[in-house]
């Protein structure tokens, strides 16, 4: 078996890119640097871009502030000192014959003086500085070189690459040329579009809308290389980038199909659907009715949950839209056919939040609830004081579901040594706040539980896709009524004095309130606050209310007590980080402040926003932010506007990238050299068609 690998033949775009003419061990290390290996790598780096070398402008023709490429010869050249010859500046000057073109550079380098000698040409690209004298200051610059490769590199649409230092955008263009040259042959379509159903290729209508100028035209894999190594026109680059783009998703679609079927031959599905005996006595002691969003999501996961395979679900719902009662019931089905369940938080204080809840919800059904979190261990069948009705339906419960358990944890569920027998159920909550391999440690744990990963980060459609895309999708689009309004405003620090005094308003009727700092401790950055710095100032400006403090330096049971404190409403107002962010849920909380509101994302921003608005109470979502820039503003803004979770993610990826969306801990964010998970929802979904057919 090794030896026949050892044989095989390395398939030529896998070569390593000294074979290449022009690449020897030098080079290959420079190209290192821009992780190019392969020869493949080295045909698809990607122009950072593109030059019209058709027609240079003639340096008599050159326009003050403005960006221009000219061509001439080097007639004088030499270094400049000034301050008493501790500075030292280079300076060169070019002629095409219509006029002098000055180049500066302000620190002159070594190497200078014998590259820019006179009489060598050069193609220059730059802003023009000034005219009088014609001044271009650090330009770009390739030497011509009296080579009969000239067609590479003038008279057409030149690449300019991303470059390091001793490559130069000649030298760099010229190697992608060659490798395209010799290797243009052997660049095949990785997938076959005459076998894929021609539905699959046509452009769903939206964006046939939205393109209707462009009718769908597929350039070969070999083509669109070349076209986005040496476009014949400038709207050549994009057609490529959309046909290479496709296929980094097709790849990507593939692997997760993949991965779904290996999942789907392996797994055997638990029959956990249940048989209502405890989910009718806890939707009738619920004290509300489900709503019909949440009705057809449970809908979905029953049948998941009775169906062939293991259920593999992403629940999406705003903050607030009643994940957690969707939680409840999904267990109850596993519960009532004799599982264990495992659900996760990723704080401690959500963890012990949803203890709490369940105890509550699952203490008079005779479910055992135990939590697991780094802080301590308890079981409510431990501190449960039995009463005679909560007796008599526990027994009946228990006889029907023999030890089942649900064990509510943060990633302590992860960590080895802890076993749960005869899992049914895995429910990740605010799943965007675990790597997708936590994810899947936790589905290892048993023999194929079941899988609900729940999230209120509106995931846009394009990440949804690309990154859960061996996930099935359920949406609660609908809020549960009686909820009061939420008024979002952007502010100016200067007007803290009356945002205060509207705070100490609220209070004074009995609400409660929370302030949100970016740090928890001050870091000398000016202006950029800190809770532990601010709580006494806060204490005495708000007395007699009283302050809490909450930030992720305490220990578990001090949150514990903080939260228990804000919850019992002992003290009035929360001062924390954005620790809070997640799952908390007071419903006599109205009020949110969040200072240096320009440090946190938007899509952050509106979960703290969903903290308050949920009760039947107006709430208020104060942002502060002196941040002097306009698109800080208009970004803040986009809060005041919408409470649409899909349209501030979207923002938000637009805004920060998708890393910054999800989260640094989000782990497996696949890596594109072409594809946009801004802009390409179309392509990912063609993708996703195009794979599905491929049989
Ligand atoms: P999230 O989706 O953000 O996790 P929660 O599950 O914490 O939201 O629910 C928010 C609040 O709404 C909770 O207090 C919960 O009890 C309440 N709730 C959930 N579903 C309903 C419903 N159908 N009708 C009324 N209130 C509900
Ligand atoms: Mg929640």
């Amino acid at each position: 078996m090794a030896a026949e690998s050892a044989n095989q033949i390395v398939p030529p775009l896998a070569q390593p890119v000294t074979s290449v003419w022009g690449v020897g061990s030098e080079r290959a290390k420079l190209l290192a640097k821009l992780n190019i290996f392969t020869v493949e790598d080295l045909l698809l780096h990607k122009p950072r871009r593109y030059e019209d070398r058709r027609k240079f402008l003639s340096i008599r023709e050159l326009q003050v502030k403005e960006t221009a490429t000219v061509r001439g010869k080097i007639v004088a050249a030499g270094i400049k000192r000034w301050k008493k010859g501790t500075r030292a500046m280079f300076e060169c000057v070019f002629d095409d014959g219509t006029a002098l073109l000055h180049c500066r550079w302000w620190q002159a380098q070594p190497w200078m003086e014998d590259y820019f000698a006179v009489g060598r040409e050069f193609v220059v690209f730059g802003k023009v500085e000034s005219l009088r004298p014609r001044t271009i200051d650090h330009p770009e610059t390739e030497l011509v070189e009296p080579e009969d490769d000239e067609f590479v590199h003038v008279n057409r649409i030149a690449p300019i690459h991303p470059l390091t230092e001793g490559l130069t955008a000649r030298v760099m263009r010229t190697l992608v040329w060659r490798a395209l040259e010799k290797y243009e042959a052997d660049i095949t379509d990785p997938w076959e579009a005459g076998r894929v159903a021609p539905r699959a290729l046509s452009l769903e209508s939206e964006n046939r809308r939205a393109r209707s100028e462009a009718p769908y035209h597929l350039p070969s894999r070999a083509n669109a290389v070349r076209m986005i190594q040496f476009p014949e026109a400038f709207s050549d680059v994009e057609i490529a980038r959309r046909r290479l783009a496709l296929d980094e998703f097709i790849v990507l679609q593939k692997q997760i199909r993949e991965r779904r079927k290996k999942f789907e031959a392996n797994s055997k599905a638990l029959p956990a659907g249940g048989d209502n005996h405890l989910i009718k006595p806890f939707l009738s002691a619920l004290g509300f009715k489900l709503t019909d969003a949440q009705t057809r999501v449970l809908r979905e996961i029953r049948a998941d949950m009775r169906g062939e395979f293991p259920m593999r679900r992403l629940l999406q719902g705003d903050v607030g839209s009643g994940k957690t009662a969707v939680a409840a019931c999904a267990a109850l089905m596993a519960l009532e056919s004799g599982f264990n369940i495992a659900l996760m938080a990723p704080t401690e204080i959500l963890a012990e939040q949803h203890f709490r809840n369940f105890e509550k919800w699952f203490g008079p059904l005779g479910v055992k609830v135990e939590l697991q979190t780094g802080n301590r261990k308890t079981s409510n069948a431990e501190r449960r004081t039995p009463n005679a009705e909560g007796d008599a339906r526990a027994q009946y419960a228990t006889r029907h579901t023999p030890h089942a358990t649900l064990f509510i944890g943060t990633h302590a569920l992860l960590t080895g040594g802890f076993e749960i027998p005869n899992l049914g159920l895995v429910i990740i909550d605010e799943q965007h706040k675990f790597g997708v391999t936590q994810r899947e440690q936790l589905v290892r744990k048993g023999h194929y539980p079941h899988l609900l990963v729940m999230t209120a980060t509106p995931i846009p459609r394009t990440l949804g896709l690309t990154l859960y895309g061996e996930l099935d999708f359920s949406a609660i689009d609908e809020m549960p009524p009686g909820r009061g309004k939420v008024k979002t405003l952007v502010r100016a620090a200067e007007k803290l004095p009356k945002v205060w005094e509207f705070l100490r308003g609220k209070l004074a009727t009995g609400r409660q309130a929370y302030v949100v700092y970016p740090r928890v401790e001050d870091t000398g950055e000016t202006g950029i606050k800190a809770v532990t710095k601010e709580f006494a100032n806060l204490t005495k400006l708000l007395a007699p209310y009283r302050v809490a403090l909450l930030h992720g330096r305490l220990s578990g049971r001090e949150k514990e007590q903080v939260m228990t404190e804000f919850r019992s409403g002992k003290a009035q107002v929360l001062l924390a980080t954005s620790l809070i962010e997640v799952g908390v849920d007071v419903p006599n909380a109205t009020l949110m402040l969040v200072e240096n509101a320009e440090m946190f994302g938007l899509a952050q921003l509106h979960q703290l926003r969903g903290r308050i608005g949920r009760g039947a109470h107006e709430s208020f979502c104060v942002l502060i932010s002196d941040a002097g820039d306009s698109a800080t503003r208009v970004r803040l803004k986009v809060l005041e506007q919408t409470t649409d979770g899909f349209k501030i993610a979207e923002e938000d990826l637009k805004l920060r990238g998708p890393g910054e969306l999800l989260g640094r801990e989000q782990s497996g964010m696949p890596n594109f050299r072409f594809g946009n998970l801004v802009e390409d929802l179309d392509l990912i979904r063609q993708a996703r068609e195009i794979v599905a057919h491929m049989g």
